[in-house]
């Protein structure tokens, strides 16, 4: 740290990302990607935009949200472009998060959120999981602080209930609630409906997931208006242009092609059923996910030797070091072949270990 560096970071942790190693080709589950690449028609409509690089980007990219308006049901004004939704998490952590907000979110999540707390100089709670690793909705009921939930949750795959979100929306009036639904379209329950309902309720959402494009960086926030309002003011004082063009083209390419990402969550969903049952059938505790991973312990391994012998093998999981999770992996639901080869190289390790 130089004599330069800001007081105010000193202690900062910085969010570690899914590790990227070039030494060998990985079969890649370790940072939740989606196996599919995104449709050609989005391809081209970056490539076209490519040859304007020279020209800034729509700094309020209309017609994609518009189009994502529609395929959410709701209006153009209640949503926002991001550059990636940990963007609009940022901006919900500066906007709706302060000392008289403070901030809540789970124990174990997505551990981003404790960072931009963090970052941003917000007090926070971190409030534990059930012993199932359930998020308990009552520990949210009339919390009175701006509520972070991730639904399904992460790195858990859980998910809860419509009704749960709704009970905590509507229980802290004078807070905003945050609902993080990076992995919704894999079988969770969205809140959008609510947005109208609830002047307090945001939710977030993300193309990198279901949608394909985790490269592109594109993710959104979508509440009321007013809300909307204000997270443009952030924006406006941050950067104007955080949607670059060539991902706002192939982001309304990809849902011009709806069917295309419907079909790919299905088939996600299938893998993961089968997963869940290899793995079962090869001894491993799993939570009942409903996101495009699952989080698996197995009795005669750690999670980190599990991790570090897939790893040698050419497979990358995500191991996380929490003392309540260290015995698990989480495992990204890849293409049928990417699993296969994650069994047999697990296999291999548990016949080892025996
Ligand atoms: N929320 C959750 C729960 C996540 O796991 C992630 C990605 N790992 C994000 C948000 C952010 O994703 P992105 O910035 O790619 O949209």
């Amino acid at each position: 740290m130089t004599k330069y560096f800001s007081e105010k970071y000193s202690r900062l942790v910085p969010y570690t990302p899914g590790e990227q190693p070039k030494d060998m080709e990985y079969v890649k589950l370790n940072t939740n990607e989606n196996p599919f690449a995104p449709p050609q028609s989005a391809v081209e409509a970056a490539g076209r935009e490519a040859k304007r690089l020279h020209l800034y980007p729509a700094p309020d990219p209309v017609l994609l949200c518009e189009k994502f308006a529609a395929a959410s049901g709701v209006k153009p004004s209640e949503v926002i472009a991001t550059n990636g939704s940990d963007e609009i998490l940022d901006f919900a952590f500066k906007a709706f998060c302060d000392k008289d907000h403070p901030a809540v979110f789970p124990d174990i999540t997505y551990g981003f959120y404790e960072v931009f707390a963090e970052a941003n100089g917000v007090p926070y709670e971190k409030i534990p999981l059930a012993d199932d690793l359930t998020v308990r909705a009552s520990d949210y009921i009339g919390v009175g602080k701006t509520v972070f939930i991730a639904n399904p949750n992460a790195p858990t795959g859980i998910a809860l209930p419509l009704s749960d979100i709704e009970r905590i929306v509507a229980s802290n009036p004078d807070n905003v609630v945050v609902i993080d639904e990076a992995y919704v379209d894999f079988g969770g329950e969205s809140a959008v409906s609510l947005i109208n309902k609830y002047g307090n309720l945001l939710v977030t959402q993300t193309f990198s997931k279901s949608r394909s494009m985790a490269g592109a960086r594109l993710g959104f926030g979508i509440a009321c208006e007013e809300l909307i309002r204000d997270i443009n003011t952030l924006k406006y004082s941050t950067n104007p242009y955080n949607v670059n063009r060539m991902t706002q083209a192939a982001g309304c390419a990809v849902l011009d092609e709806a069917e295309y990402t419907e079909r790919n969550c299905r088939t996600v969903m299938e893998n993961r059923a089968y997963l869940t049952e290899k793995l079962k059938g090869l001894g491993f505790v799993m939570t009942d996910s409903a996101a495009n991973f699952v989080f698996a312990k197995h009795p005669s391994v750690d999670g980190e030797t599990l991790y570090l012998e897939l790893k040698r093998r050419g497979v990358l999981v995500r191991h996380f070091t929490g003392e309540r999770i260290k015995d698990y992996c989480r495992i990204t639901v890849g293409s049928s072949d990417q699993i296969d080869v994650l069994l047999e190289k697990t296999r291999e390790i548990l016949e080892e270990v025996k």
